[in-house]
């Protein structure tokens, strides 16, 4: 099923208040740890998500055949929906080509189409430079679902809020029929972000993407990583309690359920997890919301 086809029902009046449910995950680095992804996999397929959306690592066969195969596995051994990511920056039309057959002889409908991280030490491909090209390509060839990355804090190479809407309504106009957010820990950003979007005629599904946090040197990396902004509040959680394992857990599972809860209630339309992978996070959000979602 394509993930478009997922919001055209849950707008049906039949069911106004069901929201979608997603998880994100990365396909294990080496195969000693495919046994590991197998557990997870059975908790995250048991929440009953509307889809999984498995990462992809830039250049290389190895890291697409890796995300290829995790995504075929959720569909025909857990009968959930994939979404392939795809990166373009560093591959040829022939090489996205190939990938789309693939994936079409797989029966996989959902690509989340990206531009991929600039990476000195892969080289750039001249034929795609952004995600709306990879879309408009692809468009015109198969018969895809293609999903967006947005950045409610803007991307960090943009120029500003400005530009970086007028070329998210670009992808849009391109292909992109729902957006998954960055993750952000600040939900004013988030509905500002959404409201620039709408002004300018962005009238897809905009998900916002949530990373419940469990450890202090995670935050660090994620905030450097994307620039997102580290509210004072949530500061002081982590700052207090960083070194009890235990604790700083059960804060990041309620600061994250805080974030969901006020984002529902803003009427959004679903919710993206970061899932890192671990299942415990996945159940306790899950639980969090069970009557809420
Ligand atoms: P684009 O949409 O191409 O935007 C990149 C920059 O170019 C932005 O600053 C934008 O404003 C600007 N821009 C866009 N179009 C134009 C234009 N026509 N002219 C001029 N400027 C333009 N990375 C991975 O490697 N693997 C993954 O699996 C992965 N999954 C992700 C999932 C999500 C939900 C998100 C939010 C990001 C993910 N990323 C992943 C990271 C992503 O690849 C990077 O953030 C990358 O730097 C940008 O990708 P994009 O598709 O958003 O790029």
């Amino acid at each position: 099923m394509k993930v478009s086809e997922i919001y055209g029902k849950k707008q049906n009046k039949d069911c106004p208040s069901k929201k979608s449910l997603s998880f994100e995950i990365f396909p294990p680095k080496k195969d000693s740890e495919l046994k590991n992804i197998d557990e997870t996999l059975a908790v995250l397929c048991e929440l009953e998500p509307d889809y999984i959306s498995v990462t992809f690592g830039a250049g290389g066969s190895a890291n697409c055949n890796r995300t290829i195969e995790l995504a075929k596995r959720i569909k025909r051994e857990y009968h959930v929906e994939p979404v392939v990511h795809l990166t373009c920056l560093h591959y040829n039309k022939a090489e996205i080509d190939e990938f789309a057959n693939i994936l079409t002889d797989a029966g996989l409908q959902n690509v989340l189409a990206l531009r991929g991280d600039k990476n000195p030490n892969i080289a750039e491909k001249e034929d795609f430079r952004h995600a709306s090209d990879l879309i408009a390509y692809m468009k015109a060839k198969w018969d895809f679902c293609f999903l967006g990355a947005c950045y409610p804090e803007c991307h960090p190479e943009s120029d500003g809020r400005i530009s970086d809407v007028k070329y998210l309504k670009t992808k849009v106009s391109a292909g992109a029929e729902v957006l998954l957010s960055q993750l952000f820990f600040d939900n004013k950003l988030f509905f500002r972000f959404q409201e620039d979007c709408r002004i300018a005629d962005i009238n897809t599904p905009i998900i916002p993407g949530i990373m419940p946090v469990i450890n202090a040197s995670q935050i660090r990396r994620m905030i450097t990583m994307c620039g997102a902004t580290f509210p004072v509040r949530f500061q002081k959680i982590i700052h207090k309690y960083e070194d009890n394992k235990e604790a700083l857990f059960d804060a990041g599972m309620s600061y994250a359920l805080s974030q969901i809860i006020d984002l529902l209630v803003n009427d959004i339309d679903g919710i993206h997890l970061y899932t890192m992978n671990n299942p415990l996070v996945a159940r306790r959000i899950c639980e969090g919301i069970r009557n809420i979602i």
